[in-house]
């Protein structure tokens, strides 16, 4: 039995290369979990094998913009020459009905969350080595050789923001990677924070009552 009945607002970061997809797809093919993704919008070209509203929202930079004006973002930032942003609307909706929602985003957005959102959870994925991450980079074939050299420059720069997030996970193996994540995300639901209210309802005190006879 679970205390909190609200749903946390998970916020994955991590270099560009590190498997940050694949490892949310691990955590997403874990069995009995409430877990639900935040498809973001994005102005860069759509991937090969990428389908438009699973992966991401694809619009143009007109769009995107006429978003931001509208105030329709819970996050957005430029990474690499584009824009890529959290929309608002489902999110608060979602983690009222008890689902944990996940946003797998860049460094600059995460710290925009963080402001609005205190109580979300910042995991940061780390490769096991700088190296593996390069090799990773350079064998997905997806982008230019200049792109990928950008992406290694953001990588090297977002690497110094680890320190901001509340935990750090190295992805050495995927299912290990998933793993610590759904461990952590167990034991902030156990958090007094988010549990306290449902604790007093439960045992039938309130909070000034119960803290009375403390040291008694
Ligand atoms: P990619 O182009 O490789 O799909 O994504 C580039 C970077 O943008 C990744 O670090 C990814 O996590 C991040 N990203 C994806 N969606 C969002 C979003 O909605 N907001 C922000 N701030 N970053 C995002």
């Amino acid at each position: 039995m679970k205390l909190d009945e609200r749903g946390i607002l998970i916020v994955i970061s991590g270099p560009s290369g590190v498997g940050k997809g694949t490892v949310r797809q691990a955590l997403f093919n874990m069995k009995g979990h409430n877990l639900t993704y935040s498809v973001s919008m994005t102005t860069r070209k759509m991937r090969p094998g990428e389908v438009d509203g699973k992966d991401y929202y694809f619009v143009t930079k007109e769009e995107f913009e006429q978003r931001i004006k509208e105030d329709k973002f819970l996050e957005h930032a430029e990474f690499v020459g584009n824009y890529y942003g959290t929309p608002l609307d489902k999110v608060n909706e979602q983690l009222d009905n008890g689902q944990e929602v996940v946003l797998e985003i860049e460094v600059n957005g995460a710290l925009q969350v963080k402001k609005k959102v205190p109580d979300c959870v910042m995991i940061f994925i780390v490769p096991p080595s700088k190296q593996a991450l390069y090799d990773r980079l350079m064998k997905r074939g997806t982008e230019s050789e200049d792109v990928i050299k950008q992406r290694v420059e953001k990588a090297n720069r977002e690497f110094k923001v680890a320190p901001k997030y509340d935990y750090i996970v190295v992805n050495d193996d995927v299912n290990n990677a998933a793993d610590r994540i759904m461990a952590i995300i167990r034991a902030e639901h156990a958090r007094t924070s988010r549990s306290i209210d449902k604790y007093y309802e439960l045992i039938g005190e309130t909070d000034e009552n119960s803290e009375e006879n403390i040291g008694n």
